[in-house]
């Protein structure tokens, strides 16, 4: 079971809840054992479900309520009730150190061979890269054979400017070495690689010790690998003892549900889990916010996740930087989700991305990779047969005007019922924009009053 279905299944007992006829005490039982199943065989550990089960008991009040309290207000209080936990069953309650522009911000890695660390001081690098910081890699794992060469195979992949040696065996001393001459080149963001294994763990505890001495880092991250549930805190206990760590980073969360275990697990540590590894690829790295997340998880999508990763690949596009514009005012016009969905499509594996989309994970559910990319291409031949002004709007001159419809329909060669589903789901996102315009508008006029 991967992360998505556990999703899937929790989603999937609240929904049966709310089609339940009689929505009584003993349906919402039964949905609450489903959950607490699912999340069991996703490795949360016992004493977190049996909180998360107690929570959302004590929050609804089910015998309390009303006799005669309707569906839809028991449905939204069970529904909310069930977001908010799981919300906080994932939520480390810690802010992590961010990383600051125009200085040189050091971060070093730490982490058990195997665990993903390589390859996600790559995607980090690049992360920050693609959004604006001058970034680099270092690579002071002078233990194993064969490391600096993969870290100088991925930063050259990704054109990441990176230090190592052949020849030094002390990596304290390459790993000063190369931090120092990063900082002079004025690199806002230096990543150290560690090694992750010794012949005994004392001599990795006491390496860390050494390079974490010999650089300063203004920041150091523990890689934990995700499928190994919640067995990661064990681990990230005994790293914590030696090399105080600020962060995590919990890879392969695509490999099984098991990351669901290993997630909530380092959460109740209270060390903040800052990015999710997702993939092999360099682009597989997410951003990690306990309410953005639950809600992609269960199908809610997260418009934040998802603009942040277009602003990775677009950040130049005139066209992007016109749909930031208007989604600060507010304003989502067709264009402006036509736009979307063709940076969606650039984007590489669709079944990640459509997942952060309000509904369109939903939409997509089940569907492949390839089906998926062929729906989206759909949508675009259905918003190339709109006019400009059409484009420009907000949908609503189309709805109001079925045989419009029809003769999109017809020129982009797909269905009155395609055409249809597409403003739908437009109209969601719309509604979203606006909702994120308005608390952006209301936060600059309290920011301007303040300010007098
Ligand atoms: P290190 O020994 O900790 O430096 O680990 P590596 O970076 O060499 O990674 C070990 C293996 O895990 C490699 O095959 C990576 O491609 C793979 N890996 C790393 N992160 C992820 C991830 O988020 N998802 C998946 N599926 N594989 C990953």
């Amino acid at each position: 079971m991967v992360l998505s279905d556990l999703g899937r299944r929790i989603n999937a007992a609240v929904s049966d809840l709310s089609r339940a006829p009689n929505l009584d005490e003993k349906a919402f039982d039964s949905m609450i054992k489903e959950i607490c199943a699912a999340l069991l065989s996703a490795d949360v550990n016992v004493k977190l479900v049996g909180n998360l089960r107690k929570s959302i008991r004590e929050q609804v009040k089910f015998k309390d309520l009303p006799p005669n309290t309707n569906n839809n207000t028991k449905r939204r209080l069970i529904q909310q009730a069930v977001f908010d936990h799981l919300t906080h069953l994932v939520d480390p309650h810690a802010e992590p150190y961010k990383p600051k522009k125009g200085k040189s911000n050091v971060i070093m890695f730490v982490g058990l061979q195997g665990a993903g660390k390589t390859t996600t001081c790559t995607k980090l690098a690049r992360y920050y890269q693609t959004r604006g910081f001058k970034a680099c890699l270092v690579c002071a794992d002078t233990f194993r054979a064969g490391a600096y060469d993969q870290l100088k195979q991925n930063a050259t992949k990704a054109k990441i400017p990176y230090y190592g040696s052949l020849t030094e065996t002390d990596p304290a001393v390459v790993a000063a070495a190369g931090v120092a001459r990063f900082r002079k080149e004025k690199f806002e963001i230096i990543i150290v690689d560690t090694s992750g294994r010794h012949q005994q763990e004392a001599d990795l505890f006491a390496e860390m010790v050494q390079v974490q001495t010999a650089i300063k880092p203004d920041q150091t991250i523990m890689v934990l690998d995700g499928t190994i549930g919640q067995a990661v805190e064990s681990q990230s206990t005994a790293f914590k003892q030696t090399a105080d760590f600020g962060a995590i980073i919990i890879t392969k969360t695509d490999g099984g549900a098991a990351g669901g275990g290993a997630i909530s697990a380092v959460a109740a540590t209270h060390t903040p889990i800052i990015f999710l590894g997702t993939g092999e690829h360099m682009m597989d790295l997410e951003r990690f916010e306990p309410k953005a997340f639950i809600s992609r998880l269960l199908g809610y999508g997260d418009m934040s996740g998802l603009i942040d990763h277009i602003q990775s690949i677009t950040r130049d596009s005139a066209a992007m930087k016109e749909t930031q514009k208007h989604l600060a005012e507010g304003i989502f016009t067709l264009r402006d989700m036509k736009e979307q969905i063709t940076n969606i499509m650039k984007m590489g594996p669709l079944s990640k991305v459509a997942g952060m989309i309000p509904g369109l994970g939903g939409m997509m559910g089940g569907m492949s990779d390839a089906d998926g990319t062929e729906k989206l291409k759909r949508m675009i031949y259905i918003y190339d047969s709109m006019t400009a002004k059409e484009l420009e709007s907000d949908g609503k001159i189309l709805v109001e005007q079925p045989t419009r419809m029809t003769r999109i329909a017809h020129g982009s060669g797909t269905s009155v019922r395609e055409v249809e589903e597409l403003l739908t789901q437009h109209k969601v996102m719309a509604g979203i924009a606006k909702n994120m315009g308005q608390n952006k508008q209301n936060m600059q006029r309290a920011q301007k009053m303040m300010q007098g």
